[in-house]
């Protein structure tokens, strides 16, 4: 008999040895309390949260948690079937009606998981003889959905507007396309020039599908993402994006114009064959999202935030993913993963919680300490998280 686990075999060694050197698991910490959207206790030790996707700090509204508690009375714990059978409550259409609002769109239609609104969308409206043309540096349920689906897949290289050209001009003129961006990248908080490349995309008569996930809430006068902010939303057929980062809790969705979306309620498995999302989840989201559309200081305190922490990590020596900050994720480069996990671990006692990003979710390779800011942390916690990022910094020499 063949092991089939014997594939995993390079990354269960890795694992151990990274372990070996008595650095603390970075890829099983539990947060045993959690206090407020940027503080929880991890290890015993209160410790401020610095690696969420918490951007607008929604997960403790007052009238979010309301509407969950209310939700849960009225409707019960679950809806125990399938959006298209049993599972459609008052409260899923209230959320894609406050989806529709939100964006201004037309359709919105919301699946279980941001995940499987990738995976559900792409798969279903690229088929035999399309191309999906996407980013290299795609979310895995970008990658994922492409491999469920029938399409030939074209990557190019990261926010390259001249590749991105190039590969569509390649194509049969007659073919149908789909051109994949995301409005920031999530491992290095990079925004997509979007303006350009949906312009390139629509002269070659491709569709466009744009993630929005990090940044709906939070860029563009409405919070509505990196295609507002860059005034080409009215050019996106697809925007996909999620309940799980400035929504505050579970789901996903994807909203458009398209004259023929709602058939894809019938067609599209992932959205067909799971349970939908229970009426709490969605009592939650459509609050926080209802409450989003006036969210114009939190997103400005969120951008402060934002240029605080990216001015201060330079300033101490630290090398970061982009020279601007970008979005509310800044990423400070690692030299390699061991290094990574002992300066993750010297934050962590410091009080600190940031993520440890590594291949294959990173590009080329990198280890990265990846944080992200919340609209709820106070400038007295930048200050403070700037401290711990020093005193961690020279105390694994990561600095000088
Ligand atoms: N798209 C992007 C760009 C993401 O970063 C993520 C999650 N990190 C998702 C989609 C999936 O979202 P969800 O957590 O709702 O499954």
């Amino acid at each position: 008999m063949t092991d089939l686990f014997s594939k995993f075999d390079p990354l269960i060694e890795q694992r151990a040895a990274l372990l070996s050197t008595g650095v603390t698991d970075p890829f099983s910490l539990v947060m045993e309390k959690v206090l407020s959207p940027t503080v929880a206790i991890c290890n015993g030790r209160e410790t401020i949260l610095l690696g969420t996707y918490n951007y607008m700090g929604m997960t403790f509204d007052e009238d979010v948690i309301a509407a969950g508690k209310d939700a849960l009375d009225k409707f019960g714990s679950g809806t125990t079937g399938s959006r298209v059978l049993n599972g459609t409550y008052q409260g899923h259409r209230e959320v894609e009606e406050a989806l529709k609002d939100f964006y201004a769109m037309d359709h919105a239609m919301v699946f279980s998981t941001g995940y499987q609104a990738n995976l559900g969308i792409i798969s279903t409206i690229a088929g035999k003889g399309d191309y999906i043309i996407l980013d290299i540096d795609s979310h895995a349920s970008i990658y994922d959905g492409c491999k469920m689906g029938d399409a030939e897949i074209v990557a190019f290289r990261h926010n390259d507007i001249e590749a991105l050209e190039k590969r569509l001009k390649r194509l049969p003129p007659e073919a149908g396309k789909l051109v994949v961006l995301e409005g920031v990248y999530s491992m290095l908080g990079d925004v997509a020039p979007l303006k350009e490349m949906i312009r390139i995309a629509k002269e070659n008569g491709a569709m466009v599908l744009v993630d929005e996930a990090h940044s709906m809430g939070f860029i563009g006068e409405h919070g509505r993402g990196v295609a507002e902010a860059q005034g080409v939303i009215d050019d996106v057929d697809f925007i996909i994006g999620t309940f799980s980062k400035s929504v505050g809790t579970v789901g996903g969705f994807c909203v458009s114009n398209h004259p023929k979306f709602e058939i894809l309620r019938l067609v599209c498995r992932p959205y067909v064959f799971t349970a939908s999302l229970p009426p709490s989840v969605v009592a939650t989201a459509a609050t926080s999202i209802r409450k989003l559309m006036h969210g114009s200081n939190k997103r400005a305190h969120l951008w402060e935030n934002s240029k605080a922490l990216h001015k201060g990590l330079r300033d101490l020596g630290f090398t970061l993913g982009t020279d601007e900050p970008q979005s509310a994720i800044i990423a400070v480069i690692m030299p390699d993963l061991e290094r990574g996990a002992m300066m993750w671990e010297a934050l962590l006692e410091e009080g600190l919680y940031v993520n440890l990003a590594r291949p294959p979710a990173t590009p080329a390779g990198m280890t990265l300490l990846r944080c992200s800011l919340c609209a709820e942390h106070s400038a007295d916690q930048v200050g403070e998280i700037l401290g711990r990022f020093e005193r961690a910094g020279k105390r694994t020499g990561i600095i000088g």
